[in-house]
């Protein structure tokens, strides 16, 4: 198989084969996002994908859904990914989803009916990096678009018959808006009503640009309690149906996970409880020390 760069995948995409259809992110330029920073991006040759499809098909593996990596899948060509999802339903008759990270630009680039055509060809639940409902954060964290295209991005996806999955992240607004950010991105997730919501706390990771405007005080982190509070009036806010609420990457303080809406109360209950985890001089303090050896969370 053809793996180039650094890969990725949600936790939830363990049991998925890994198709590899380009290197790196087309955009590669989030205020908070390490992850790609030094893989030049590249489109993999279709000669390529076409042997690790057979190589796969030799294999016989029992696979039922295909995540094509990298960082933003979704960037392809509808040309290409109809020719990608042919070959996949030729030669892995097991298939049944084919799905990816995919950013909000990436679907404004398909019509609805390209989406729609791309939906009937197995394309699903894309893992879409949303993570605010605010635009000034949105802008902040250099995601490349406004909420206005996300919102149209979303909806042309719910237009199309095609569910995705959205990631939000806490806290990413900073100190002191927790609860406007709660309820801006509650907004957008109830107005989107996506398949799965992926929630996990904002990282400062090192390299990133984030991490200089931590330093120079541009942006002020949230405390561990910050964090869990806000997961919480996110959650009490949520007003999706048939939504799996996934709270279990290991860098959320208290994990929870749950079918919205009937484990809304439950899940924030878990939450509640988390916080008598911790010591109060803990939830006082910035957990991202935590990667500087200071704090354990
Ligand atoms: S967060 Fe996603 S879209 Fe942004 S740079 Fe990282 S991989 Fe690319």
């Amino acid at each position: 198989m053809h793996y180039s760069g650094l890969t990725f995948r949600p936790p939830y995409e363990e049991r998925s084969l890994l198709l590899q259809v380009t290197t790196g992110c087309s955009h590669n330029a989030c205020t908070f996002c390490s992850m790609y920073q030094d893989v030049p991006f590249s489109v993999s040759p279709m000669e390529e994908v076409e042997e690790d499809i057979a190589y796969v098909a030799r294999h016989r593996t029992l696979h039922k859904r295909v995540f094509l990596v990298n960082g933003d899948a979704f960037c392809l060509s509808t040309d290409r990914l109809v020719r990608i999802a042919e070959l996949i339903h030729e030669q892995l008759p097991r298939i049944e989803t084919i799905g990816g990270y995919a950013s909000i630009n990436n679907i404004l680039t398909k019509s609805a009916d390209e989406l729609r055509m791309l939906a009937e060809l197995g394309y699903a639940d894309f893992n879409i990096g949303l993570e605010s409902g605010l635009d000034d954060v949105l802008a902040f964290m250099n995601k490349g678009y406004t909420l206005e295209q996300a919102r149209e991005a979303l909806a042309r996806l719910n237009e199309a018959g095609m569910p995705f999955n959205l990631n939000i992240i806490t806290c990413a607004a900073g100190r002191g808006r927790t609860i406007e950010h709660a309820e801006a991105n509650a907004a957008i997730v109830n107005e989107a009503n996506p398949t799965l919501i992926f929630v996990s706390p904002l990282h400062v990771d090192k390299g990133a640009k984030l991490e200089q405007f931590v330093e120079d005080g541009t942006f002020e982190e949230c405390t561990l309690r910050d964090y869990i509070t806000e997961e919480i009036e996110f959650l009490k806010r949520l007003e999706v149906t048939d939504c799996w609420f996934f709270g279990l990457h290991v860098s959320n303080p208290v994990r929870v996970s749950g079918t919205l809406p009937q484990d809304k109360e439950l899940l924030i209950q878990e939450l509640e409880h988390g916080l008598y985890r911790f010591p109060s001089w803990q939830l006082d303090t910035v957990p991202n020390k935590a990667a500087e050896g200071r704090i354990i969370v």
